[in-house]
Order: C-alpha cells, then structure tokens, then sequence
C-alpha cells in the first residue's frame, strides 16, 4: 500500500484519466451517462476520497466490471484505493452469467475479494419468456459451488422496472436462488426495490432458507427493518442512507439490530451524498459509514467494528 492508492480530499490516481491503463481492465458493460431521472447528463468525475475509517470493514455489494466514469479501473486498483481508506476488501456482485463468472474470477485472483452469482430479477423474466432460463441457471448454479462464491445474488423482486408482465418470472426465479444458495450452503443477497411485502412473503414461504440473508441496498422504513429484527435478515446499507430525503431510510437504521447492519457501495451506482450522480467505488465507503454512526449515534470505531464482525457472520471470514 502506498500514498499512490488514494489520499483524503483527492481522487484516487487510478481514477484519473492520467492512470496508465491497465490490461486487466474489464470489459462489462458501461453505466448510463446520463441521470436515471431527469435524464440530464451526470458528472463523470470520481468524487475525492473520504478520510480513511479508523477501523477496516467490508463493503458487501460492488459491481466493479460495470464501467463508469472516464477511465475504466481495475478490480486490483479499486482494491487498493479501498484498502488505503480502511475498506478492507469487497463482495463483487454478479447480475447474469458473464458478471458472475467476472466475479468469480476476479476474486479468485484477489484475496480481498469474494463473489455472489445470480440472474438479476431485472433479466430472470425475459430469459424465462424467450428461453435460456435454465441454462443460465444450471451455470449460476456450477458457479455458486466455487469456493470464491459467498452468496447467491443479487436476486429478488424490481417491481421499479420491470412490469406486471414479469412478476411471476421473478418470483420463480427468487425461488430458485433461495434453492441455490439452500444448496450451496451460502448467503442470499437480496435485491428488493418497491416489493417489500412480496419479498418478505416469498422469503416466509420458501421450503428452507439460506442461515444468512442480506437485503442488499435495504430501502425499507421502520416497520420492514422490524421484520429484519425478529427474522435475523441483514440489512446492508448503500449511498442512499446518506441522501437528503431519506428519512424513512434513517429511521430504519436507528432501530436495526446492531448485530444485522452491513455497509455497501453497489458501485458504480448510489453514490453518497454530496456526491450522488457521480460514479462510485469501494472508496466511498466511509462516507457512508460516518452518516450511519451519526444516524445511529454510534462512535465511528465501535459500528465499524461491529460490521466487521457481521460481515463474518454473515458470509464467512476471510480477512
Ligand atoms: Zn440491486
Ligand atoms: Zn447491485
């Protein structure tokens, strides 16, 4: 590690389209440049590094193939600006089978790195209505069995973007992850966007379930974290906890059971405030976690801590 990695107050180097480009960059697809929104175009700029976390911790929800920004960066580069600000290493997320495989690759050759496979419910109902369902799922499942992969996911219920039409596919296939990860006898990390109840009910139904369960980007209110409490589901906490009007988001956060709060980036995406728009990485996390010890009026040390330790709980220790 060196001062190259990343120093608070200025984008990390790799980040700069100065960095020379590296050969292992990879080649997923690229974030929309413009607002999800309003449609205007974003800034592109990767916002200044926070100051460094006074004790590591593990952002559990990256996609560091899903090009951003002006420079692609790669998952060594993301790692070691991560690491210089106490972001000791990351779960890198797969969303269909080259995702996946990417993550299980990279993490293969990175010992700060872990991986999580799944179909994303944004994808799973058009690979059911125009075959290549079982397919891709045979694979997702080869691949949950790789000693790399931690968790099934992210998987779930988007009722944001896909439609009516979808809903069933969805479910069938958040059945299955369920299964997989039963199976595989790993986590489940959850994508649930405007689907609470349904998820909630698919998770109470399902034959068995998985010892650990992550909503990942938790974007429920008080009364969905209180079902979190009783259940023992994790909530991972992303950028949008620090967003201006997230007050349902924070009045979650201050009654979760310490035990059950994780922190994430889902980078590229949901980039803390007073960066949101901009593109995100592993980096930021500190950012997001100094909100959360505020919102919870935690110390800085002690719900770092805390995380760390539920971050093993809930997919193993590694670091
Ligand atoms: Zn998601
Ligand atoms: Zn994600």
């Amino acid at each position: 590690m060196n001062d190259a990695a990343a120093t608070p107050g200025h984008t990390p180097p790799a980040y700069l389209p100065s960095w020379p480009s590296s050969s292992e960059q990879p080649a997923g697809p690229r974030r929309d440049p413009a607002e999800e929104a309003s449609g205007r175009p974003r800034r592109l700029q990767y916002p200044p590094a926070p100051e460094p976390l006074p004790v590591p911790v593990i952002d559990n929800h990256a996609h560091l193939d899903f090009r951003d920004g002006l420079v692609a960066v790669s998952t060594a580069d993301h790692l070691d600006a991560a690491e210089a600000l106490g972001v000791a290493g990351a779960v890198l997320v797969g969303y269909d089978v080259p995702s996946s495989e990417f993550c299980v690759g990279a993490a293969g050759e990175d010992a700060r790195a872990k991986a999580a496979v799944a179909l994303h419910p944004n994808d799973a109902p058009g690979l059911l209505a125009e075959g290549g369902y079982d397919q891709a799922l045979a694979r997702i499942a080869e691949l949950s069995r790789d000693d790399q992969v931690v968790a099934v996911g992210e998987t779930g219920l988007d009722y944001f973007r896909t439609g009516e039409w979808g809903r069933d596919h969805q479910r069938r296939s958040f059945y299955d992850h369920i299964a997989l990860a039963v199976q595989a006898g790993t986590a489940l990390q959850i994508h649930d966007r405007d689907a609470h109840a349904d998820v909630v009910e698919v998770l109470t139904d399902a034959p068995q379930r998985p010892d650990s369960v992550v909503f990942h980007c938790f974007s429920g209110d008080a009364d969905l974290a209180r079902i979190c409490n009783e259940n023992g589901w994790y909530m991972s906490f992303a950028g949008t906890v620090t967003f201006k009007n997230s007050h349902q988001l924070r009045e979650a956060l201050a009654i979760a059971d310490p035990q059950l709060i994780l922190v994430e980036t889902d980078s590229p995406f949901l980039t803390p405030h007073p960066y949101r728009g901009q593109p995100n990485a592993p980096y930021m996390i500190p950012q997001t976690m100094r909100v959360m010890a505020e919102v919870r009026q935690d110390r800085l040390e002690q719900l770092c801590q805390q995380v760390m330790l539920n971050t093993h709980q809930a997919y193993g220790q590694w670091l």
